[in-house]
């Protein structure tokens, strides 16, 4: 059985208790290889790297953080399809996506903040007569990034990397459901020579190396992305230390379909929004609202393409819907499907465990699902799902529209259908989310902020905003 290892100190190592946990490949059900199921003294060992790290970090000029950044860009460039190979197998998810969105995203993300690193600035306020003030923006310490499953290294990399640009060394974990590629990022880490202590990365079960990352009293800060309920934990446990935090938490998000859109545009992306990476997508809309007067046609439309989309082996090139996660988040959707019925939920498509033949037999497939005929505030409206399902639902004003789109107590994203350009505006402003497309969806410039409100989270990623969390700022205050 093949085993992966933390990454601590620039050296890779086994967990100090030697105890390990089974790594299950998706499309097959099969355990496939072992990880280490760290503890609080394998964090401990990694703070202790990046606490040794941080000076010289912390004091190297913007350029040499670069190249350094740089070089872990170009070392996954390089093994790309390695990567991307990787991901599939881990996540279940179609090894195009991976190609085309994951890997590509993650070296983007350290190229971006690479960057930063060298734009950073910080404010100066003059005061008329008196002097002046500015600020001093410096790295925290040691931080800590944890990130979930479902883009394992996009978010990964979404979070150390503006850590790392800022000045700070890291100590991570990603999911122990889908540690791969991040596995493959410590090897990228040794093979270009990234100062050592600099990054740790160190795999093993949420509420163990996870809650010792948030609970050790040295590490500053806590840059989360998972669900509400752990974001919770994280602020009661985290919280009560002044740790910093930002956290992405989950979200269910309403499309909003106007009837004068580009239908036909509208349409093909509210299938992508709706099904990409097997709905397993923070920002992928749940709900979708269609205006009255299109919504017969829509649903006929909508539930005709669905109907042909084909579950398959994520390892196939043509493959558009792979697995889910794993055999607990397959149950939780199919029990969702349930929930809906019993609701008085219509399964318009799907709603069922798909099986594959041969040795994808045991694999975690769920056809991709379409319910009607459910109010805004049932379960399956106001719980988040995440896996292949939406339901589909009709307003008759745009102010329905609106109440129904803010009805729960979620607020990541949201995507507005229409070409009224009046209503465009009005309806982002109005809507309760931290992000809104507009005849579009999941187009992303990285120095946006991103984040949502209310239960989906407490701050924001992207640009210089990550830069700004990662920084404690400092006034000085000079009279003249
Ligand atoms: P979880 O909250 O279960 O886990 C996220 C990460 O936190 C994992 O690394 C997990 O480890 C770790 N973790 C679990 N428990 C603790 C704990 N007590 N203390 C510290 N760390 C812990 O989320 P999922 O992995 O299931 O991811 C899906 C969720 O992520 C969805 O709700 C989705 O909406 C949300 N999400 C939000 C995004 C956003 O930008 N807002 C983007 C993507 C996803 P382990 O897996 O090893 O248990």
């Amino acid at each position: 059985m093949d085993r992966i290892q933390n990454f601590i100190n620039g050296a890779f190592s086994d967990p100090i208790s030697n105890q390990w946990i089974d790594n299950y490949q998706p499309a097959t059900g099969k355990v496939y290889c072992e990880i280490p199921a760290s503890k609080a003294e394998d964090i401990d060992r990694a703070y202790q790297a990046a606490e040794s790290a941080f000076e010289s970090w912390s004091n190297l000029k913007s350029s040499e953080r670069f190249h350094h950044m740089m070089n872990v860009a170009n070392g996954i460039r390089e093994r790309m399809e390695e990567f991307a190979q990787a991901e599939s197998k881990d996540n279940g998810k179609p090894v195009s996506l991976a190609r085309a969105v994951d890997i590509p995203r993650a070296i983007s993300n350290f190229e971006f903040y690479a960057s930063a690193a060298t734009q950073f600035a910080s404010e100066s306020h003059y005061t008329e007569g008196l002097g002046i003030n500015y600020t001093l923006r410096r790295p925290l310490g040691v931080v800590g990034c944890i990130s979930p499953w479902n883009l394992p290294l996009y978010l990964f990399s979404w979070k150390i990397a503006p850590a790392l640009a800022a000045g700070n060394t890291v100590v991570a974990k990603p999911s122990e459901i889908t540690p791969m590629t991040a596995f493959l990022l410590s090897e990228v880490l040794r093979d270009v020579g990234f100062p050592k202590g600099v990054l740790n990365i160190v795999h093993g079960l949420g509420p163990d190396a996870g809650e010792s990352i948030c609970m050790h009293p040295g590490i500053k800060a806590i840059s989360f992305t998972g669900g509400t309920n752990t974001g919770k934990r994280i602020i009661e446990k985290a919280g009560t230390q002044f740790k910093k935090l930002s956290l992405e938490l989950g979200g269910k998000n309403p499309n909003l379909i106007f009837a004068d859109c580009d239908y036909d545009e509208m349409l093909k992306t509210t299938v992508q929004s709706s099904f990409a990476n097997q709905g397993q997508i923070c920002l992928c809309g749940s709900r979708i609202l269609v205006e009255d007067s299109i919504y017969e046609k829509f649903k006929a439309d909508f539930v005709s393409k669905v109907s042909k989309m084909e579950v398959g082996n994520p390892a196939l090139d043509t493959t558009k819907m792979g697995a889910v996660v794993s055999k607990p988040h397959m149950e939780k959707i199919l029990s969702y499907i349930e929930i809906a019925k019993s609701e008085g939920g219509e399964v318009l498509c799907g709603g069922r465990r798909a099986v594959l033949p041969g040795e994808l037999s045991e694999g975690y497939y769920v056809e991709p699902t379409v319910i009607e005929n459910l109010d805004q505030e049932c379960r399956t409206n106001q719980e988040e799902i995440f896996g292949p399902v939406v339901t589909i639902d009709r307003f008759a004003t745009p102010a329905e529209a609106l109440q129904k789109a803010n009805a729960t107590p979620y607020g990541l994203a949201a995507s507005v259908w229409t070409n009224d350009l009046k209503r465009a505006h009005r309806v982002a402003e109005a809507l309760h989310t931290g992000i809104v497309w507009v005849n579009c969806w999941l187009q992303r410039d990285l120095r946006t902020p991103f984040g949502g409100v209310k239960n989906s989270g407490v701050g924001r990623e992207g640009g210089f905003e990550a830069m700004q969390f990662f920084t404690e700022p400092k006034n000085v205050c000079i009279k003249y």
